[in-house]
């Protein structure tokens, strides 16, 4: 088969969902260690919450590196220019949830006119099971879409949720950083929100 024209096609987008402790991560490090040992140019970025804007390490729970680009969680327009060097075809983004919605929906669109496959994650409630970020409308849009869950600690059920078991009551606090929050998975039906 000949390609009679040059603009790229469409790049793929691969979205993962899930609450926390859910293996989201982990299964970002599957992908980029797959697609690192079969030659692709991978491009690995993070949301922070608390940006310490440089280079770095995310880990998964169970502990194994993946190295990235930290975004801060106001600037996901950041992720263009990075990639627009280097003939990047594949990128991954860790933590979406924290961009704001409209301007990463926007940010990802256009990796994909360009036709770069993206594989993202993001929880897809806060800890006050409203909608986060821009997870769900990218679910929506995904090629390919894998929702993951984790177990309730309160009662052993599937866990779609994530509450917040100490930290304050803003939205955003990341588990790392200055400011620091800890969660839980749970059911829809133990979940509790926290009051601060
Ligand atoms: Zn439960």
């Amino acid at each position: 088969m000949t390609k009679k024209h040059t603009k790229p096609s469409r790049g793929k987008l691969t979205v993962i969902a899930g609450p926390m402790f859910a293996g989201k991560t982990t299964k970002l490090l599957t992908l980029f260690s797959v697609l690192s040992n079969l030659g692709y140019s991978i491009l690995c970025f993070k949301a922070e919450a608390e940006s310490n804007g440089g280079m770095g390490h995310t880990r998964s729970h169970d502990e194994r590196p993946l190295p990235v680009i930290y975004i801060r969680m106001n600037e996901p327009e950041k992720i263009l220019q990075y990639v627009g060097r280097d003939g990047i075809k594949k990128v991954i983004i860790d933590n979406i949830n924290f961009f704001p919605k409209d301007r990463f929906i926007s940010v990802v669109k256009s990796l994909l006119h360009r036709g770069i496959d993206v594989y993202l994650n993001g929880l897809i409630y806060d800890y006050r099971k409203q909608e986060f970020g821009a997870t769900k409308s990218l679910m929506k849009m995904a090629d390919e879409c894998i929702e993951q869950f984790s177990i309730c600690v309160k009662c052993g059920a599937k866990a779609a949720h994530t509450e917040r078991v100490s930290g304050g009551t803003e939205l955003t606090i990341g588990t790392t950083g200055k400011i620091k929050a800890e969660y839980i998975a749970v059911c829809s039906d133990c979940h509790q929100e926290h009051k601060g």
